[in-house]
């Protein structure tokens, strides 16, 4: 059993896992930065420690003294949210060592689908589609070669990539050199490690995932899929879910291949299985092991808490729910709120003077945000999270629209009147868009 939960993360994810735990009656330990003395989720946990200094590397990625304060507090367990140390295997690794539960997957996992290459061999190997490709890295001198085989245009990648960093398009034989060459330096420059792959490249795919949660045993569910298509240079802006391309079959299926992969992997924990969706095909792209971002979409949705599943399977309880008692109930679209200029995306750190959430039927907001909070600017901006549920898409749009206008956050810009501009484009209310539709709209190649 955890008595005790250290959240080794901040803002509204830090709060998002700090509400689970008082649900399930367990004490919280918050850690902060000094810049995140005056944060809400450390005004709200039972006891909080200053890890150090505002730069990340000294203080949310700082492994000493999250160890630290787990030892001084005697927290039995660390959640570590999303980024940060969510997916460091040595991270795991320590923890373990000091006898503490990381409420995440095993250490193996997280090295496995953290290097793109051994992610996408074990995914193949599980029954999972993916992009035709490499086998494996590709070495400057064998890149034309490969290239001809799997045929124009394709896509140099990073082995160690994330963040879209690494990456570069080569549409014919012209462009090659250049795109590998550039892509070695920028994974070099990023990652300190200059290896690369190929992957045939998909002209206008969608952006599908599956999220799946294991108990490490051999069982395993899938909570069907988000569309997270509405991207500016590869980060999600807008999420759904369901998804408007796929029916009911098709998520069925999808989702049923990658749960029954988690089995075969005895995979514990959240998990978020991404693919490109092209033509009716899905081409697997990577696996996320943590909770993601857009999480909640699916709990609106399925009506199941995932960090409670979360907390559950890293304490050997079990999951709740068996796959055959989930059941998909209407639609969500989640809004992520960032403190930047909604056309340049700069980000607007600075006071907040005046701050009104929503509310209603169907409005979840998830945000540490408050009227006086100052936004450090040392951290990612998202300030936070706009859910909302409806019966079907229609009455989902319909919400979100009236609680767009509801929504107040004076003092910075904030990317709201985005929101407000996408949910009466036509082609967002036909759910017609894929992976570039947001970047033409932005730079004004749409007509709507
Ligand atoms: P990263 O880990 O750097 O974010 P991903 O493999 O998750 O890299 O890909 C990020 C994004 O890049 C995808 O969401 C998609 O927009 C684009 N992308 C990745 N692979 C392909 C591909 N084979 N064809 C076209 N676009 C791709």
């Amino acid at each position: 059993m955890i008595s005790k939960i250290l959240i080794a993360n901040r803002g509204e994810i830090a709060l998002r896992v700090l509400r689970a735990c008082k649900e399930l009656g367990i004490a919280t330990v918050a850690v902060h930065s000094t810049a995140d003395a005056d944060a809400m989720h450390v005004r709200l946990a039972d006891e909080s420690v200053c890890i150090g200094p505002p730069p990340s590397r000294d203080s949310y990625l700082n492994i000493h003294q999250i160890v630290a304060a787990c030892e001084i507090t005697g927290a039995d367990a660390v959640h570590p949210g999303y980024g940060f140390l969510s997916e460091n295997a040595k991270f795991a690794d320590i923890l373990d060592a000091h006898g503490i539960t990381f409420i995440g997957p095993t250490a193996d996992h997280i090295r496995i689908m953290g290097d793109k290459i051994t992610a996408k061999q074990t995914a193949q190997e599980l029954g999972i589609p993916v992009v035709p490709g490499s086998d494996g890295e590709v070495k400057p001198e064998k890149a034309m070669e490969i290239a001809r085989q799997i045929g124009f245009p394709v896509l140099i990648k990073a082995t160690a990539g994330g963040g879209g960093r690494g990456m570069k398009v080569a549409k014919t034989e012209a462009d090659l050199d250049e795109a590998v060459s550039t892509a070695r330096s920028e994974a070099l420059a990023a990652f300190g490690n200059d290896a690369v792959y190929m992957e045939k490249y998909l002209g206008k795919p969608r952006h599908i995932e599956i999220q799946v949660v294991g108990d490490g045993e051999g069982n395993a569910i899938h909570l069907g899929e988000r569309d997270c298509s509405l991207q500016r240079r590869h980060q999600k802006v807008w999420e759904e879910a369901n998804s408007p391309a796929l029916n009911v079959e098709q998520r069925m299926k999808i989702g049923e291949v990658c749960a029954d992969a988690m089995r075969k992997l005895k995979y514990r924990g959240a998990g978020t299985i991404e693919f490109l969706y092209e033509n009716g095909e899905f081409y697997f792209i990577e696996m996320n092991t943590r909770l993601q971002v857009e999480h909640p979409i699916t709990e609106a949705i399925t009506g199941i808490d995932l960090v409670h599943e979360q907390i559950r399977v890293a304490s050997g309880g079990g999951l709740s729910v068996r796959q055959e008692d989930i059941v998909f109930s209407g639609h969500a679209i989640e809004c992520r709120i960032n403190a930047e200029d909604p056309r340049t995306f700069v980000p607007s750190p600075g006071t907040i003077t005046h701050f009104h959430a929503p509310g209603g039927l169907g409005v979840r907001v998830d945000s540490g945000a408050y009227a006086g909070y100052k936004i450090p600017p040392y951290y990612d901006s998202l300030i936070g999270k706009l859910i909302v549920h409806g019966r079907t898409r229609v009455e989902c749009m319909m919400r979100l629209r009236r609680v767009l206008d509801e929504f107040v956050v004076d003092g910075i810009k904030t990317t709201l009147p985005l929101f407000q501009d996408l949910v009466d484009n036509p082609d967002i209310a036909n759910g017609d868009y894929d992976i570039h539709w947001l970047e033409q709209y932005l730079a004004g190649d749409k007509t709507h």
